[in-house]
């Protein structure tokens, strides 16, 4: 016989799949002795058997009856019993807090009759009066489904009439009245008069909690945390004390420490004379909690003495709901407090510090997530307006800069000292150099793996991309917001990539005091940490995880500067080096140069060079990662990406054409060239290993670009680790034709130069084909690398560049996945891939590295998968390599 009612003295908090976190809390603090109006838990199952069937599950009202006798029994009274009725909260509570999200019933029991009753066991027709009304409402929009702004609207207008400013300002008719004008409303709109049968108000509320598992609030709320739809709610019945009783009555809600800061202390608000939703609700302004010293010394000791019982008993912050009723404290709610990532780092810390926990634990509970919002400076929350419009947010942190609308004027006002956001429609590699010269950048197009947000996160900057409500001019330099507000060239603009919000004007900043320690370097924070605080207790956090942890953590590093920055934040070497990204500026001209060569002497002048250029940028990376790997990768994109716009070109030679004037001659070579380079989908043409083998002698001019770097840094007494990787790999056989030209070249520089030069020659997974044939491709590959963006991309058949900001955000509010693919690895689909790339891949090479370097290897859900899946290492922008470090430690308690 299945079993659906629980006693609170029979719960505990191991229970709350059962019981909810509510119902298994009270049990616990029941367990504890603590002061807690008896009650009885109706379980999740009872919730879950309800909603399949839509039918009250057989036996529940028997049981629900029994446990009611016990909680009358203690109370010396029945339920809704005319004299002296006995009444019921009926809460809902799942095994996560979903807070506000479900519904809530209480004075369950009161009648026609038994107000009276309680009118004189209270002493108050007032008190009476408007816990009947109450009820009323509550009970009539809940279970009854009469809109609640019927009810409102009544209260309004009553108050109205009596020139009353709160609800206090009702006298005891006034609420009758009340009461009897909410009965006639129920009556009118559903044809049924309130139950005045307190059995049949108590079952009926019962199953009304039921349903509000599936209600629109919750099920949006499920989605947005991910919490699954099919747990459903424990309803908590318990008897009801009252804080609206009086002066010595009140209702409070309490924090054993700040829960914004971690600080210690007694946080919370303290309302007389009310009953707990006042509170919350913030009908009226509530005291701190420290005046209930004042108001109730004796109640407000007791509270402190429970608060310290109960965090020494969950070893953790908690929060409280509380009621004092005529003098006497009773405890309604605790739980593990929610809290914000400075104070999840600082509690953790100073609970290993009191000895409540060890590091592991600490470890446990604090996350990458937190981490990566405390090192960037970010908006003061309370004084930030309403933003202008919201877009994808890309890269965390919070900006402020006048708004430009191209990379050079925002490459020309940053060299003149100004702060800017760079604006476009959608970035490409050509505004790299606005980029790096931004504060931010803002997009109206593309999503979290777009170019601007790749490359943005790479830089730490931030970033909002997709903001499609914007409508960006870039000829005409502004951009117009949904609200008519027209935004030109030269304004400030602020810019928040934690939220994805995009304000008017200079939003006030906070900087990130751990992000100065961590740049510092690991040494220095080190020593910081002896310091105590926030700062020490993230680093306490990030040497716990370096010493579990099990994966290596590498960075994505295109330049000497981001390279040391990324050792600084302990990065053991890179693991992505994008040698496209060193092709812009200037060198564009020589790439053009190589691309539009029409004899092979041609193209060779222009490899030519390119080589010292190439060699300088990789000897620079090699010495600021010295001793650590460096895994450069083959030139990667699509080769018109380095060529003139082909709209731009044939808009400029149709001009000059119809004015009758002759085009220029490069414009012509360069739209012929263009034109033979289109593609409809560049990002599945030529690119990657294609590429190599397609143009002659770009491979040999890279390859011979680090084995030259190797060579110097050798002379120069340093230990360069050069690993060379090559891209969109689909076939084996690709991976042998570039791998033997790589050989050949590594070979002759070795010759040449009387140093041998050992590069370890690997690729890229990032096609399924590529994983599907792991095997055969592992026995050409000394590593494997995972480009989940790609991959991501070619497994799904979306399209990286687009698709987030157009229909991610309904996929996700329907449930087809929870987060953007390309921001958590989607293990059942991409991430079976990777596990038969691992598994083929190390039967065929037992000794196979494999690493990840799509934008997955800085997510924290993601590098607990790829520890799993056994990976060796992750590779990440440099900013995300602490993240990393934190979350692979975590992902190896
Ligand atoms: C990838 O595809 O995951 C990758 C790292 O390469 P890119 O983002 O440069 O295509
Ligand atoms: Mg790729």
């Amino acid at each position: 016989m299945v079993r659906y009612v629980y006693d609170f003295a029979e719960g505990g908090r191991e229970m709350a799949g059962l019981l909810g976190g509510k119902g298994a809390n009270l049990a616990e603090m029941t367990r504890m002795g603590l002061p807690v109006p008896p009650g009885f838990v109706i379980s999740t199952e009872a919730c879950r058997a309800y909603l399949a069937t839509g039918a009250e599950p057989e036996g529940l009202a028997a049981e629900v009856a029994r446990h009611l006798a016990a909680v009358e029994e203690s109370a010396g009274r029945t339920l809704g019993r005319p004299d002296d009725p006995l009444l019921l909260s009926v809460r809902s509570g799942a095994r996560f807090s979903m807070p506000g999200m479900m519904e809530t019933i209480l004075n369950v029991g009161l009648t026609d009759g038994s107000v009276h009753g309680l009118a004189r066991v209270s002493g108050s027709e007032r008190f009476a009066w408007d816990s009947y009304r109450r009820l009323l409402q509550m009970f009539g929009a809940t279970v009854m489904g009469v809109p609640a702004s019927r009810f409102e609207e009544a209260l309004g207008a009553l108050k109205e009439r009596r020139g009353a400013r709160d609800d206090l300002g009702l006298d005891a008719e006034d609420l009758a009245g009340l009461a009897g004008v909410f009965k006639d409303l129920i009556r009118r709109e559903t044809g049924e008069e309130f139950p005045q049968d307190p059995a049949e108000q108590l079952r009926r509320a019962v199953l009304a909690v039921f349903e509000s598992w599936n209600g629109e609030r919750a099920r949006l709320y499920r989605r947005r945390e991910h919490i699954p739809d099919d747990l459903g709610t424990a309803v908590t019945v318990q008897r009801m004390v009252f804080g609206n009783l009086g002066a010595d009555s009140g209702s409070g809600v309490a924090f054993t420490r700040d829960p914004a800061t971690g600080r210690p202390g007694v946080y919370g608000d303290y309302l007389p004379d009310a009953q707990g939703e006042d509170v919350v609700s913030g009908i009226r302004n509530a005291v701190p909690l420290a005046d209930l010293e004042r108001l109730d010394a004796t109640s407000y000791g007791r509270l402190l003495e429970i608060m310290e019982t109960l965090e020494r008993h969950y070893r953790d912050l908690c929060d409280i709901e509380f009621t004092v009723e005529r003098g006497e404290l009773w405890m309604l709610q605790t739980r593990v407090g929610k809290r914000t990532a400075e104070a999840a780092f600082a509690i953790a810390d100073a609970l290993v510090r009191e000895g409540l926990i060890d590091r592991r634990e600490a470890l446990a509970r604090v996350g990458g997530e937190g981490l990566a919002r405390l090192m960037f400076p970010r908006f003061d929350a309370d004084r930030t307006g309403e933003p202008l419009a919201h877009g994808v947010p890309a890269s965390p942190g919070a900006a402020v800069g006048a708004a430009v609308f191209d990379s050079a004027e925002a490459a020309r006002r940053a060299a003149a000292g100004e702060r800017v956001v760079l604006v476009r429609q959608e970035t490409n590699p050509d505004d790299l150099p606005g980029m790096v010269a931004a504060q931010a950048v803002l997009t109206s197009r593309g999503g979290k793996t777009s170019h601007a947000a790749v490359v943005a996160r790479g830089m730490g900057k931030v970033c909002v991309c997709g903001a499609e409500e914007l409508v960006v001019d870039t000829a005409a330099r502004r951009f117009t917001a949904p609200d008519g507000t027209v935004v030109e060239e030269g304004r400030v603009v602020s810019v928040d990539g934690s939220s994805g919000a995009v304000y008017l004007g200079a939003a006030p900043l906070v900087p990130s005091e751990v992000m100065r320690r961590l740049e510092g370097g690991v040494d220095g924070a080190a020593e910081a940490a002896e310091e105590g605080g926030l700062v020490a207790a993230v680093t306490r956090a990030l040497e716990q995880a370096d010493s579990v942890r099990r994966l290596e953590v590498r960075a994505n590093a295109d330049t000497p500067e981001d390279a040391a920055r990324a050792r600084r934040f302990g990065a053991q070497g890179i693991g992505l080096c994008r040698t496209e990204h060193m092709f812009l500026g200037e060198r564009r001209q020589l790439v053009e140069r190589m691309i539009l060569a029409c004899t092979p002497g041609d193209r060779e002048q222009a490899l030519d060079a390119l080589l010292p250029l190439q060699t300088d940028d990789f000897a620079g990376i090699l010495e600021a990662m010295d001793g650590l790997p460096v895994t450069i990768r083959l030139l990667d994109p699509p080769l018109h990406e380095f060529l003139p716009d082909r709209v731009e070109l044939s808009v400029r030679v149709a001009t000059a054409e119809a004015r009758g004037e002759r085009p220029e001659q490069r414009d012509l070579e360069l739209l012929a060239a263009v034109d033979r380079m289109h593609e409809e989908n560049p990002m599945m043409g030529l690119r990657g290993v294609r590429l190599g083998l397609a143009v002659p002698g770009l491979v040999a001019m890279q390859v011979r670009a680090v084995a030259s770097a190797v060579v110097a840094r050798v002379r120069a007494g340093g230990d360069p680790r050069a690993e060379i990787m090559v891209p969109l790999v689909g076939d084996v056989e690709e991976l042998r034709l570039v791998k033997a030209e790589v050989e050949r070249v590594l070979a002759e520089v070795g010759e040449e130069s009387g140093v041998t030069v050992d590069c370890p020659v690997g690729t890229m997974i990032e096609l399924p084909r590529a994983a599907l044939t792991a095997g055969p491709i592992a026995e050409e590959a000394a590593f494997f690398s995972f480009g989940t963006n790609d991959l991501t991309q070619t497994t799904w058949g979306f399209s990286r560049d687009d698709v987030e900001a157009e229909f991610f955000p309904g996929y996700i509010d329907r449930g087809v996945f929870a987060a953007s693919p390309f921001e958590t690895l989607d293990e059942e689909g991409v991430g079976r891939l990777v596990r038969i790339a691992v598994e083929e891949g190390r039967r065929a090479r037992p000794d196979l590295q494999i690493g990840v370097c799509g934008e997955h290897g800085g997510d924290p859900a993601s590098v607990h998968f790829f520890h799993a899946a056994g990976l060796d290492y992750v590779s990440c922008s440099p900013f995300r390599v602490p993240v990393a470090r934190l979350e692979a430690g975590r992902a190896a308690l």
